[in-house]
Protein backbone atom coordinates (compact mmCIF):
# COMPACT_ATOMS: atom_id res chain seq x y z
CA UNK A 1 0.00 0.00 0.00
CA UNK A 2 1.72 3.35 -0.85
CA UNK A 3 0.03 6.69 0.78
CA UNK A 4 1.41 10.10 -0.61
CA UNK A 5 -0.88 11.92 1.06
CA UNK A 6 0.01 13.87 4.89
CA UNK A 7 -1.58 13.31 7.96
CA UNK A 8 -3.75 15.65 9.68
CA UNK A 9 -1.06 16.93 11.68
CA UNK A 10 1.27 17.01 9.36
CA UNK A 11 -0.92 19.02 6.87
CA UNK A 12 -1.24 21.82 9.94
CA UNK A 13 2.53 21.50 10.39
CA UNK A 14 2.64 22.26 7.11
CA UNK A 15 0.23 25.27 6.90
CA UNK A 16 1.54 26.59 9.99
CA UNK A 17 5.00 27.14 8.86
CA UNK A 18 3.87 28.02 5.39
CA UNK A 19 1.81 31.40 6.86
CA UNK A 20 4.68 31.87 9.19
CA UNK A 21 7.07 31.62 5.74
CA UNK A 22 4.85 34.00 3.81
CA UNK A 23 4.67 36.56 6.56
CA UNK A 24 7.57 36.58 8.29
CA UNK A 25 10.35 35.47 6.08
CA UNK A 26 9.69 36.35 2.36
CA UNK A 27 8.75 39.95 3.03
CA UNK A 28 12.49 40.50 4.34
CA UNK A 29 14.35 38.16 2.15
CA UNK A 30 15.29 40.89 -0.50
CA UNK A 31 16.40 43.31 2.50
CA UNK A 32 19.15 40.59 4.01
CA UNK A 33 20.29 39.44 1.13
CA UNK A 34 21.27 42.95 -0.10
CA UNK A 35 22.73 43.43 3.47
CA UNK A 36 24.17 40.23 3.64
CA UNK A 37 23.65 39.51 6.73
CA UNK A 38 21.65 36.75 8.96
CA UNK A 39 18.33 37.71 10.42
CA UNK A 40 18.84 36.15 13.47
CA UNK A 41 15.26 36.79 15.18
CA UNK A 42 13.75 34.64 12.42
CA UNK A 43 15.52 31.46 13.69
CA UNK A 44 14.38 32.86 17.22
CA UNK A 45 10.89 32.97 16.56
CA UNK A 46 10.91 29.45 15.34
CA UNK A 47 12.34 28.15 18.22
CA UNK A 48 9.60 30.25 20.49
CA UNK A 49 6.80 28.36 17.88
CA UNK A 50 8.05 25.15 18.53
CA UNK A 51 9.11 24.45 14.88
CA UNK A 52 12.91 24.07 15.23
CA UNK A 53 12.71 20.78 17.48
CA UNK A 54 9.56 19.48 15.12
CA UNK A 55 11.69 16.87 13.14
CA UNK A 56 13.92 15.61 16.06
CA UNK A 57 13.29 12.55 18.16
CA UNK A 58 10.66 12.88 21.62
CA UNK A 59 13.66 11.01 23.57
CA UNK A 60 15.70 13.98 22.50
CA UNK A 61 12.89 16.74 23.13
CA UNK A 62 11.94 17.06 20.22
CA UNK A 63 8.39 17.03 18.55
CA UNK A 64 9.62 13.30 16.97
CA UNK A 65 8.00 14.57 13.33
CA UNK A 66 10.86 13.03 11.67
CA UNK A 67 12.32 13.15 8.15
CA UNK A 68 8.15 14.06 6.97
CA UNK A 69 8.14 16.85 9.28
CA UNK A 70 11.52 17.85 8.39
CA UNK A 71 10.87 18.09 4.71
CA UNK A 72 7.72 20.09 5.18
CA UNK A 73 9.57 22.62 6.90
CA UNK A 74 12.43 22.57 4.75
CA UNK A 75 10.29 23.11 1.46
CA UNK A 76 8.22 25.64 3.25
CA UNK A 77 11.10 27.60 4.29
CA UNK A 78 12.94 26.80 0.93
CA UNK A 79 10.07 28.77 -1.05
CA UNK A 80 10.56 31.95 0.94
CA UNK A 81 14.22 32.14 0.93
CA UNK A 82 16.97 30.04 0.68
CA UNK A 83 19.14 32.32 2.17
CA UNK A 84 17.76 32.51 5.35
CA UNK A 85 17.20 28.97 5.74
CA UNK A 86 20.32 28.06 5.20
CA UNK A 87 21.96 29.33 8.73
CA UNK A 88 17.87 27.08 10.30
CA UNK A 89 18.85 23.96 8.29
CA UNK A 90 22.62 23.95 9.75
CA UNK A 91 21.60 24.62 13.24
CA UNK A 92 18.92 21.61 13.22
CA UNK A 93 19.80 19.25 10.67
CA UNK A 94 23.22 19.15 11.49
CA UNK A 95 24.29 20.56 14.48
CA UNK A 96 21.06 20.28 16.77
CA UNK A 97 20.69 16.50 14.79
CA UNK A 98 24.18 15.22 15.81
CA UNK A 99 23.84 16.27 19.46
CA UNK A 100 20.28 14.36 19.19
CA UNK A 101 21.63 11.35 18.01
CA UNK A 102 24.79 11.32 19.73
CA UNK A 103 24.50 13.33 23.05
CA UNK A 104 25.02 13.09 26.51
CA UNK A 105 22.31 13.55 28.79
CA UNK A 106 24.18 16.95 29.96
CA UNK A 107 25.49 17.77 25.99
CA UNK A 108 21.49 17.61 25.53
CA UNK A 109 20.68 20.06 28.17
CA UNK A 110 22.95 22.28 27.55
CA UNK A 111 23.12 22.94 24.11
CA UNK A 112 20.23 20.28 22.23
CA UNK A 113 17.26 22.36 24.43
CA UNK A 114 18.13 25.91 24.10
CA UNK A 115 19.31 25.12 20.35
CA UNK A 116 15.47 23.70 20.27
CA UNK A 117 13.85 27.12 21.48
CA UNK A 118 16.54 28.98 19.72
CA UNK A 119 18.06 30.54 22.24
CA UNK A 120 21.17 29.07 21.39
CA UNK A 121 22.50 28.83 17.93
CA UNK A 122 25.03 26.20 16.23
CA UNK A 123 27.18 25.49 13.79
CA UNK A 124 28.43 22.70 12.04
CA UNK A 125 32.48 22.92 11.18
CA UNK A 126 33.59 20.17 9.04
CA UNK A 127 35.07 21.76 5.77
CA UNK A 128 38.58 23.13 5.88
CA UNK A 129 41.37 25.02 3.65
CA UNK A 130 42.54 22.10 2.14
CA UNK A 131 39.48 19.27 3.26
CA UNK A 132 36.44 19.63 1.72
CA UNK A 133 35.29 17.03 -0.16
CA UNK A 134 38.24 15.04 1.05
CA UNK A 135 37.97 14.41 5.18
CA UNK A 136 41.13 12.34 5.48
CA UNK A 137 42.71 15.92 4.48
CA UNK A 138 41.60 17.24 7.42
CA UNK A 139 44.47 18.88 10.03
CA UNK A 140 42.52 20.20 13.05
CA UNK A 141 43.83 18.20 15.83
CA UNK A 142 42.32 17.79 19.15
CA UNK A 143 45.46 16.60 21.88
CA UNK A 144 44.20 15.38 25.37
CA UNK A 145 45.92 17.03 28.06
CA UNK A 146 44.42 15.79 31.59
CA UNK A 147 41.14 16.45 31.87
CA UNK A 148 40.90 18.61 28.89
CA UNK A 149 41.68 18.60 24.45
CA UNK A 150 43.70 20.86 23.27
CA UNK A 151 42.35 22.16 19.47
CA UNK A 152 43.92 23.45 16.89
CA UNK A 153 43.11 24.37 13.28
CA UNK A 154 41.08 26.02 11.27
CA UNK A 155 37.86 25.65 9.82
CA UNK A 156 36.34 27.26 6.67
CA UNK A 157 32.80 27.84 4.94
CA UNK A 158 31.17 27.41 8.07
CA UNK A 159 27.49 28.44 7.94
CA UNK A 160 26.31 30.65 11.00
CA UNK A 161 30.10 30.76 11.82
CA UNK A 162 29.95 34.38 13.38
CA UNK A 163 26.71 34.12 14.92
CA UNK A 164 26.90 30.45 16.82
CA UNK A 165 27.20 29.83 19.97
CA UNK A 166 28.68 26.48 19.87
CA UNK A 167 30.30 24.93 17.13
CA UNK A 168 29.85 20.95 16.50
CA UNK A 169 33.27 20.50 14.25
CA UNK A 170 35.60 17.61 13.61
CA UNK A 171 39.15 17.16 14.90
CA UNK A 172 41.76 14.68 14.65
CA UNK A 173 42.21 12.57 18.27
CA UNK A 174 44.36 9.93 16.39
CA UNK A 175 46.86 10.33 13.94
CA UNK A 176 47.66 7.38 12.91
CA UNK A 177 44.20 5.99 12.06
CA UNK A 178 42.93 8.35 9.46
CA UNK A 179 39.51 9.12 8.95
CA UNK A 180 38.48 6.72 11.88
CA UNK A 181 41.13 9.10 14.25
CA UNK A 182 38.49 11.66 13.49
CA UNK A 183 36.22 12.56 16.93
CA UNK A 184 33.40 15.22 17.09
CA UNK A 185 33.33 18.13 19.39
CA UNK A 186 31.20 21.05 20.79
CA UNK A 187 32.90 23.56 21.48
CA UNK A 188 31.57 27.03 23.14
CA UNK A 189 32.42 30.08 20.59
CA UNK A 190 32.87 31.94 23.62
CA UNK A 191 36.11 29.36 24.68
CA UNK A 192 39.83 31.21 24.71
CA UNK A 193 41.89 30.37 21.81
CA UNK A 194 38.37 30.03 19.67
CA UNK A 195 37.71 33.00 16.94
CA UNK A 196 36.24 34.40 14.28
CA UNK A 197 38.81 34.57 11.20
CA UNK A 198 37.02 36.24 9.35
CA UNK A 199 33.52 36.66 7.76
CA UNK A 200 32.78 35.53 3.70
CA UNK A 201 31.07 37.10 1.32
CA UNK A 202 29.20 35.29 -1.60
CA UNK A 203 27.66 34.79 -4.91
CA UNK A 204 24.30 33.75 -3.03
CA UNK A 205 22.84 32.66 -0.06
CA UNK A 206 23.45 36.25 1.26
CA UNK A 207 21.17 36.18 4.09
CA UNK A 208 23.19 33.18 5.63
CA UNK A 209 26.44 33.63 7.77
CA UNK A 210 29.51 32.22 6.72
CA UNK A 211 32.95 32.20 8.28
CA UNK A 212 36.48 30.94 8.72
CA UNK A 213 37.06 29.80 12.41
CA UNK A 214 40.42 29.55 13.90
CA UNK A 215 41.10 27.55 16.90
CA UNK A 216 44.07 28.60 18.58
CA UNK A 217 45.58 26.27 22.04
CA UNK A 218 41.65 26.15 22.32
CA UNK A 219 41.24 24.11 25.78
CA UNK A 220 37.81 22.56 25.76
CA UNK A 221 37.04 19.90 29.04
CA UNK A 222 36.86 16.51 28.34
CA UNK A 223 33.34 15.75 28.40
CA UNK A 224 32.92 18.03 24.80
CA UNK A 225 33.79 15.42 22.90
CA UNK A 226 30.22 14.22 21.08
CA UNK A 227 29.52 10.42 20.89
CA UNK A 228 32.99 8.27 21.12
CA UNK A 229 36.62 9.13 20.57
CA UNK A 230 37.87 8.00 17.08
CA UNK A 231 33.94 7.23 15.51
CA UNK A 232 33.61 11.31 14.38
CA UNK A 233 33.70 10.26 10.92
CA UNK A 234 30.88 7.45 11.23
CA UNK A 235 28.99 10.11 13.34
CA UNK A 236 29.35 12.84 11.18
CA UNK A 237 28.48 10.77 8.12
CA UNK A 238 25.38 9.34 9.52
CA UNK A 239 24.39 13.33 10.00
CA UNK A 240 25.40 14.60 6.84
CA UNK A 241 23.18 11.48 5.32
CA UNK A 242 20.06 12.41 7.07
CA UNK A 243 21.38 16.30 6.31
CA UNK A 244 21.30 15.21 2.62
CA UNK A 245 17.27 14.11 2.49
CA UNK A 246 16.72 17.10 4.07
CA UNK A 247 18.59 19.34 1.31
CA UNK A 248 16.33 18.04 -0.95
CA UNK A 249 13.27 19.47 0.30
CA UNK A 250 14.98 22.53 0.76
CA UNK A 251 16.57 22.81 -3.00
CA UNK A 252 12.25 21.28 -3.90
CA UNK A 253 11.37 24.68 -2.18
CA UNK A 254 13.48 27.08 -3.60
CA UNK A 255 12.60 25.48 -7.24
CA UNK A 256 8.75 25.29 -6.70
CA UNK A 257 9.19 29.20 -6.07
CA UNK A 258 10.85 30.32 -9.11
CA UNK A 259 8.36 27.63 -11.18
CA UNK A 260 5.28 29.55 -9.50
CA UNK A 261 6.64 32.70 -10.76
CA UNK A 262 7.66 31.96 -13.83
CA UNK A 263 4.22 30.45 -14.82
CA UNK A 264 2.49 33.59 -13.25
CA UNK A 265 4.95 35.34 -15.38
CA UNK A 266 4.38 33.88 -18.77
CA UNK A 267 0.41 33.66 -18.45
CA UNK A 268 0.67 38.00 -17.68
CA UNK A 269 3.46 38.77 -19.94
CA UNK A 270 2.37 39.70 -23.63
CA UNK A 271 4.58 39.13 -26.67
CA UNK A 272 3.68 39.19 -30.52
CA UNK A 273 -0.17 39.66 -29.23
CA UNK A 274 -0.80 36.98 -26.93
CA UNK A 275 0.47 35.84 -23.34
CA UNK A 276 3.86 33.52 -24.02
CA UNK A 277 2.64 31.19 -22.00
CA UNK A 278 0.58 30.73 -25.25
CA UNK A 279 3.78 29.24 -27.03
CA UNK A 280 3.84 25.85 -27.15
CA UNK A 281 7.87 26.41 -26.96
CA UNK A 282 6.98 27.46 -23.12
CA UNK A 283 4.46 25.15 -22.29
CA UNK A 284 7.02 22.43 -22.95
CA UNK A 285 9.56 24.57 -21.31
CA UNK A 286 7.08 25.03 -18.24
CA UNK A 287 6.05 21.12 -18.22
CA UNK A 288 9.47 20.02 -18.01
CA UNK A 289 10.13 22.03 -15.20
CA UNK A 290 7.23 20.84 -13.59
CA UNK A 291 7.88 17.24 -14.51
CA UNK A 292 11.38 17.53 -12.50
CA UNK A 293 10.35 19.31 -9.26
CA UNK A 294 7.68 15.84 -9.25
CA UNK A 295 10.64 13.55 -9.93
CA UNK A 296 12.93 14.99 -7.48
CA UNK A 297 9.78 14.97 -5.25
CA UNK A 298 9.25 11.51 -5.20
CA UNK A 299 13.03 10.43 -4.75
CA UNK A 300 12.82 12.98 -1.50
CA UNK A 301 9.77 11.34 -0.34
CA UNK A 302 11.36 7.57 -0.74
CA UNK A 303 14.20 8.62 1.26
CA UNK A 304 12.72 10.17 3.79
CA UNK A 305 10.23 7.69 4.50
CA UNK A 306 12.80 5.09 4.22
CA UNK A 307 14.77 6.55 7.15
CA UNK A 308 12.16 7.16 9.26
CA UNK A 309 11.60 3.19 8.87
CA UNK A 310 14.93 3.02 10.11
CA UNK A 311 15.62 1.33 6.43
CA UNK A 312 18.93 1.94 4.78
CA UNK A 313 18.55 4.92 2.62
CA UNK A 314 22.21 5.75 1.91
CA UNK A 315 22.31 5.70 -2.19
CA UNK A 316 18.07 6.72 -1.69
CA UNK A 317 19.25 10.11 0.30
CA UNK A 318 22.39 10.71 -2.44
CA UNK A 319 20.12 10.35 -5.19
CA UNK A 320 17.19 12.60 -3.85
CA UNK A 321 20.02 15.56 -2.79
CA UNK A 322 21.88 14.79 -6.01
CA UNK A 323 18.78 14.95 -8.79
CA UNK A 324 17.02 17.94 -6.37
CA UNK A 325 19.82 20.12 -6.37
CA UNK A 326 20.71 19.67 -9.84
CA UNK A 327 17.20 19.95 -11.16
CA UNK A 328 17.04 23.40 -8.72
CA UNK A 329 19.81 24.79 -10.42
CA UNK A 330 18.01 23.58 -13.61
CA UNK A 331 14.53 24.93 -12.77
CA UNK A 332 16.14 28.79 -11.11
CA UNK A 333 17.70 29.10 -14.85
CA UNK A 334 15.13 28.51 -16.79
CA UNK A 335 12.94 31.20 -14.26
CA UNK A 336 15.34 33.32 -15.45
CA UNK A 337 14.89 33.05 -18.89
CA UNK A 338 11.27 32.80 -18.83
CA UNK A 339 11.16 36.28 -17.15
CA UNK A 340 13.23 38.32 -19.81
CA UNK A 341 15.32 40.73 -18.50
CA UNK A 342 12.85 41.14 -15.82
CA UNK A 343 14.27 38.24 -14.24
CA UNK A 344 18.39 39.30 -14.01
CA UNK A 345 17.37 43.24 -12.55
CA UNK A 346 18.41 43.13 -8.85
CA UNK A 347 14.88 44.07 -7.78
CA UNK A 348 13.57 40.15 -9.02
CA UNK A 349 13.23 36.85 -7.10
CA UNK A 350 14.44 34.96 -10.22
CA UNK A 351 17.57 36.59 -10.06
CA UNK A 352 18.51 35.80 -5.90
CA UNK A 353 16.75 32.00 -6.38
CA UNK A 354 19.14 31.87 -9.33
CA UNK A 355 22.24 32.58 -7.38
CA UNK A 356 21.10 31.06 -4.35
CA UNK A 357 20.76 27.51 -5.21
CA UNK A 358 24.06 26.98 -6.52
CA UNK A 359 25.47 26.28 -3.38
CA UNK A 360 22.88 23.44 -2.64
CA UNK A 361 25.01 21.42 -5.20
CA UNK A 362 28.30 22.21 -3.48
CA UNK A 363 27.38 21.51 0.13
CA UNK A 364 26.83 18.57 1.97
CA UNK A 365 29.15 16.63 -0.33
CA UNK A 366 29.34 18.02 -4.07
CA UNK A 367 27.26 16.36 -6.86
CA UNK A 368 30.43 14.64 -7.66
CA UNK A 369 30.64 12.95 -4.24
CA UNK A 370 27.19 11.92 -4.20
CA UNK A 371 27.80 10.46 -8.10
CA UNK A 372 30.85 8.63 -5.77
CA UNK A 373 28.46 7.31 -3.23
CA UNK A 374 26.08 6.41 -5.34
CA UNK A 375 28.33 4.20 -7.09
CA UNK A 376 29.31 2.42 -3.94
CA UNK A 377 26.56 1.88 -3.46
CA UNK A 378 25.44 0.18 -6.67
CA UNK A 379 28.75 -1.83 -6.32
CA UNK A 380 31.16 -0.18 -8.18
C1 LIG B 1 27.95 28.90 1.23
C2 LIG B 1 28.60 27.68 1.79
C3 LIG B 1 28.25 27.25 3.06
C4 LIG B 1 28.90 26.14 3.62
N1 LIG B 1 28.59 25.77 4.90
C5 LIG B 1 29.32 24.79 5.50
C6 LIG B 1 29.12 24.49 6.87
O1 LIG B 1 28.26 25.05 7.55
N2 LIG B 1 29.93 23.55 7.44
C7 LIG B 1 30.90 22.88 6.73
O2 LIG B 1 31.59 22.04 7.30
N3 LIG B 1 31.09 23.15 5.41
C8 LIG B 1 30.34 24.09 4.79
N4 LIG B 1 30.56 24.38 3.46
C9 LIG B 1 31.65 23.69 2.78
C10 LIG B 1 31.19 22.69 1.76
O3 LIG B 1 30.67 21.55 2.37
C11 LIG B 1 32.41 22.39 0.87
O4 LIG B 1 32.66 23.57 0.12
C12 LIG B 1 32.16 21.22 -0.05
O5 LIG B 1 32.12 20.01 0.67
C13 LIG B 1 33.23 21.10 -1.13
O6 LIG B 1 34.51 21.16 -0.60
P1 LIG B 1 35.60 22.16 -1.24
O7 LIG B 1 34.97 23.51 -1.31
O8 LIG B 1 36.84 22.02 -0.47
O9 LIG B 1 35.79 21.65 -2.72
P2 LIG B 1 36.84 20.52 -3.16
O10 LIG B 1 36.70 19.33 -2.29
O11 LIG B 1 38.17 21.14 -3.29
O12 LIG B 1 36.29 20.15 -4.59
C14 LIG B 1 36.69 20.81 -5.81
C15 LIG B 1 36.07 20.03 -6.97
O13 LIG B 1 36.60 18.71 -7.02
C16 LIG B 1 35.55 17.77 -7.02
N5 LIG B 1 35.98 16.55 -6.36
C17 LIG B 1 36.64 16.42 -5.19
N6 LIG B 1 36.85 15.13 -4.90
C18 LIG B 1 36.30 14.42 -5.92
C19 LIG B 1 36.19 13.02 -6.21
N7 LIG B 1 36.66 12.09 -5.36
N8 LIG B 1 35.57 12.65 -7.36
C20 LIG B 1 35.08 13.59 -8.21
N9 LIG B 1 35.15 14.92 -7.98
C21 LIG B 1 35.75 15.32 -6.85
C22 LIG B 1 34.41 18.45 -6.25
O14 LIG B 1 33.17 17.86 -6.53
C23 LIG B 1 34.55 19.88 -6.80
O15 LIG B 1 33.94 19.93 -8.05
C24 LIG B 1 29.89 25.45 2.88
C25 LIG B 1 30.20 25.86 1.57
C26 LIG B 1 29.58 26.96 1.03
C27 LIG B 1 29.95 27.38 -0.36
Amino acid sequence: MIDFSLTEEQELFRNAVKTFAEQEVAPIAREYDEREEYPVHILRKLGELGYLGASLPVEAGGGGGGMIAAAIMSEEMGYASAGIYLGVYVHVFLALNAIARFGSDAQRASYLEPGIRGEKIGAWGFAEPDAGSDPGSMTTRAIRDGDDYIINGTKLYITNGSIADFVVATAITEPTLGMKGLSLFIIDTDRPGFSVARKLRKLGVRASDTAELAFQDCRVPKDAILGDENVGFANAMRTLTAGRIVSAAFALGTARAAFDQSVAHVKRRQAFGQPVGQFQGIQWQCADMALEIEAARLLMQKAAWLADEGLPHIKEASMAKLYATEMCARVTGQAVLLHGGSGYMMDSDIQRFYRDVKVMEIGEGTSHIQRNTIARQIGL
